[in-house]
């Protein structure tokens, strides 16, 4: 699989927005978006021809995207899913990304990145519902509950993340037991719950070419 191997913060500065992708570095004053809020590149401060309609639903896809972290073979395989099932496409795709296992992990406050999330996810630090899952795709259902590994409570970088989830608070449709290091799946997140700016019909359009 192609991995992105540049400074992901060029990703933000692509996308002009904060995508939050390096845990702590992304509240600090060291943020390369809050220092250098312009496109990357040689030419990143001029200013821009007007993009086309095609140009503005590719940007749009491309940040829901890396938000994720996935590849666009994923990203394509997560809408397939969102397109056969009923409702919103636009809106089926998001609750989607969001039932992702290193997101929800991510969401509890298990990592201060969703990059780190996949990362211990493989290292299978996580339970769900007891059982060891290390499928960073693995999609979570309600009532599901998630846990960190008793032999991996100690781990500092998990306590680290638990103390600083505080700055970004837990969804409302996850219920987190902080000293248990343990999380429930209360219900699918709902539109409104996902508060960064993404306009997915942007995204659907484009796949829908
Ligand atoms: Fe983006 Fe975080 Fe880098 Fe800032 S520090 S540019 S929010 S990844």
């Amino acid at each position: 699989m192609a991995r992105y191997t540049d400074s992901v913060c060029r990703q933000c500065r692509r996308e002009n927005l904060k995508l939050f992708l390096k845990g702590d570095r992304c509240y600090s004053d060291k943020c390369a978006f809050d220092r250098r809020g312009y496109p990357p590149g040689q030419h990143g401060e001029r200013r821009g021809r007007k993009p086309s309609d095609y140009g503005i639903q590719l940007r749009e896809k491309q940040k829901v995207k890396r938000m994720y972290g996935l590849s666009e073979k994923q990203f394509h395989l997560f809408f397939s899913r969102a397109d056969r099932q009923r409702g919103i496409t636009g809106t089926n795709l998001l609750v989607l990304l969001e039932r992702r296992l290193d997101n929800v992990a991510y969401r509890l406050g298990f990592a201060n990145s969703r990059a780190q999330a996949r990362q211990f996810v493989r290292h299978r630090h996580f339970l769900v519902n007891g059982k060891r899952v290390d499928i960073p795709s693995f999609i979570v259902k309600v009532g599901d509950t998630i846990e960190v590994r008793e032999k991996s409570k100690k781990m500092q970088a998990l306590q680290d993340s638990l103390d600083a989830v505080v700055r970004r608070g837990v969804p409302q449709w996850l219920e987190l037991e902080k000293d248990g290091m343990k999380g429930v799946v209360k219900g699918f997140p709902l539109r409104e719950d996902l508060t960064m700016p993404m306009q997915e019909q942007l995204i659907v359009e484009l796949y829908s070419k």
